[in-house]
């Protein structure tokens, strides 16, 4: 099922949490919505699942007006942060439920949930836990039975709500990749609440960006991150390197010219290289600190007043082999300079 978001607008009180929202979500994709703390993600997914109303525009499911559907008509599916599994409900009986509160006419048999029940529990792979309770599982393993009980009434939609973010990381990566897969296999229409960038970007087909209520871009994850539209999405997307001035030209010019100004630039960490002699564009500067992590090298250099990130291989460090206190001379290989810089913090 598709679905389209046409001029959505929401107001708590004078606050405004969403300003003429547009969105189309082809089906069979899983989109993320990614921003900050407050952007409104929440609010739009309640809004698709008609938990919350708009005051202004429409939603529309398969191109019907889905506005003012109720929400156990819209065939949608969810999984939150924080989802209450029935505790005093085993494993299976949680996956069943909605099998069973199902109206009389549409309930399947006994056998068929069983048998449904069964195949859901192995697409998540947890057929062995069906006779535990919830307090007897990991966090991890109850987002995946809460997976398995949104996915048991074969909702056309998919909702998730930061469903792996009270978890810790080594376990968030691998659910998500996870979800991925299980997403490859089902092709359900899924909107996924994020605030995580990383995960934005390693499980979308689309990212769509929010900031304050509004659209800051949508694109593929390669897109926002290697295009971003704005200086927002730029810095929300990753480590970054800012640099104001007036002047367009080389970003030597940049470098060295700190006014506060009408533009803008943006160098990535892992965008600038370092080397140990001059060469042409390259400029001095210090190294304060270097901070091997994980497969990379964090470096601090200064120049001037300015303190610079950069971002090394080990390999390269292994062959530059910098240390404290030294001067070195650093160039960038990309630089993205914006023009106008309202509404940049
Ligand atoms: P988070 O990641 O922190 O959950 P979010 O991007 O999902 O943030 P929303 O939950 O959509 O943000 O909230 C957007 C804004 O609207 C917030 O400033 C929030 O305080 C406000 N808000 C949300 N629901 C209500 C409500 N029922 N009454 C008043 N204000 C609300």
């Amino acid at each position: 099922m598709s679905i389209d978001i046409q001029h959505i607008s929401k107001q708590f009180g004078s606050f405004v949490a969403l300003d003429n929202i547009n969105l189309s979500l082809p089906t069979g994709e899983l989109t993320a919505l990614l921003g900050p703390s407050g952007c409104g993600k929440t609010t739009l997914l309640r809004i698709i699942a008609g938990m919350e109303s708009a005051d202004k525009g429409q939603v529309l499911f398969s191109g019907n007006d889905a506005t003012h559907l109720h929400t156990r008509d819209r065939n949608v599916g969810f999984v939150f942060q924080h989802y209450a599994l029935f505790r005093h409900m085993t494993v299976f009986e949680n996956v069943a439920f909605g099998l069973r509160v199902k109206p009389k006419s549409e309930r399947p048999s006994e056998s068929q949930i069983k048998k449904k029940v069964s195949q859901l529990l192995d697409l998540v792979q947890l057929g062995w836990l069906a006779d535990r309770y919830p307090s007897q599982l990991s966090g991890g393993q109850r987002q995946r039975i809460a997976l398995a009980r949104a996915l048991a009434v074969e909702p056309k939609v998919l909702l998730l709500d930061e469903p792996f973010g009270a978890l810790d990381t080594k376990v968030r990566k691998e659910l998500r990749r996870w979800l991925r897969h299980l997403h490859d296999e089902m092709h359900i229409t899924s909107v996924f609440v994020t605030h995580d960038q990383e995960e934005a970007l390693e499980v979308a087909d689309k990212v769509v960006v929010l900031n304050k209520g509004k659209i800051e871009q949508i694109g593929t994850p390669d897109e926002v991150y290697s295009q971003p539209a704005t200086p927002f999405v730029y810095q929300f997307l990753g480590n970054v390197n800012v640099f104001r001035s007036r002047v367009h030209g080389s970003w030597a010019d940049i470098a060295n010219h700190h006014e506060e100004g009408d533009s803008i630039a943006f160098i990535r960490p892992h965008d600038i290289e370092i080397q140990r002699e001059a060469s042409l564009g390259a400029l001095q500067a210090t190294v304060k600190f270097v901070h091997p992590i994980g497969p990379v090298v964090r470096v601090e250099i200064a120049h001037q007043s300015e303190t610079i990130d950069v971002e090394l291989s080990r390999e390269r460090q292994t062959i530059l082999n910098l240390r404290h206190g030294e001067q070195i001379w650093f160039k960038p290989r990309q630089v993205q300079v914006f023009d106008s810089v309202e509404d940049f913090v």
